[in-house]
């Protein structure tokens, strides 16, 4: 997906021209993807810029980089308040952010002890990001990376070959997203986004284990209790998907998205999807900061 660059990155504390952002080549992460980052989304909103959950997706970035022992030198406030400052700087009124940290140039090997520690954060505009209103999923042939693999709660740059080469693969046959299995053969999650499935007025959705524990998907959580629906996170197989009554995905470049296809079979209720309607007007009142309960999750650029 090609996107539009802004003026700024910030780069290990300073505002850098886009195009001065670069990194070397013999740069740790480059060669062995121990980093770790994030995905965020701001949103225009009728009291200006506001920016999606911001502290628990540093928070987030702050675990993911403790996994691979790599030290952030800032704290969350600060990567925040980089964050806020790189956005009014770079005059973006919607759109992604991606926070991103690595092990820097000069030291090759696996252990990347002693190897310099970077952190930047870019954002650009960017619309829809599956982008048809309904999708089509087909289950990979690759499983979601087996949890005793890798610390696979956390957002680490290297994990995300196994979504890569699971989207060259659905791609290819005319699918417009990924869906994992987990390594005992349960629904898992797409390739950049959770999983949800209605059956009979109820959410069901993969309990933690070996998925990202996103935070869509807990906002989504949240937002179904709100609207009296109850919520059971468990395990579930494809047959069971198959028979929902809706299905979608939630992610934050995602946002949500309805599911009207998996592996050639149609989901029953995908048109009408009165669940998913629900919850995605839910979530844009959220994000619109209308619904004050959520106003916490929203960080105004002023
Ligand atoms: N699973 C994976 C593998 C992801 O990359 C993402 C996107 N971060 C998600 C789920 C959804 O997480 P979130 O709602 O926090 O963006």
């Amino acid at each position: 997906m090609k996107l539009t660059p802004t003026k700024y990155i910030w780069m290990d504390g300073k505002f850098k021209l886009w195009k001065d952002a670069t990194v070397h080549l013999i740069t740790h992460t480059l060669h062995y993807g121990a980093g770790s980052f994030e995905g965020i989304r701001f949103y225009d909103t009728p009291n200006g810029t506001a920016v999606f959950r911001l502290q628990d997706h540093i928070k987030r970035l702050f675990y993911s980089s403790g996994v691979i022992g790599l030290k952030i030198p800032f704290t969350q406030k600060q990567v925040c308040d980089a964050t806020v400052e790189l956005l009014r700087k770079n005059k973006t009124k919607s759109g992604y952010i991606r926070p991103i940290s690595w092990y820097g140039e000069g030291h090759m090997g696996l252990d990347p002890s002693g190897a310099p520690v970077n952190i930047a954060i870019a954002c650009w505009p960017w619309g829809a990001y599956l982008a048809a209103e309904t999708i089509r999923v087909m289950t990979s042939s690759f499983i979601r990376i087996h949890p005793k693999s890798t610390r696979s709660d956390a957002k680490i740059n290297g994990h995300y070959f196994n979504s890569v080469e699971a989207v060259l693969e659905v791609k290819k046959a005319g699918y417009d997203e990924a869906l994992f299995l987990d390594f005992e053969g349960n629904v898992a999650e797409g390739s950049g986004e959770n999983i949800f499935m209605v059956k009979n007025g109820v959410l069901i959705t993969p309990a933690l284990g070996s998925i990202l524990s996103g935070l869509t998907r807990d906002a989504v959580m949240s937002l179904a209790k709100d609207l009296g629906y109850k919520v059971v996170e468990k395990k579930f197989k494809l047959a069971d998907l198959y028979k929902a009554d809706e299905v979608f995905l939630t992610g934050t470049a995602a946002e949500i998205v309805p599911v009207r296809v998996i592996d050639k079979k149609t989901i029953a209720g995908w048109k009408e999807r009165p669940v998913t309607r629900a919850l995605d007007k839910a979530f844009k009142a959220v994000i619109s900061g209308e619904n004050r309960k959520y106003k916490k999750w929203l960080t105004y650029i002023k």
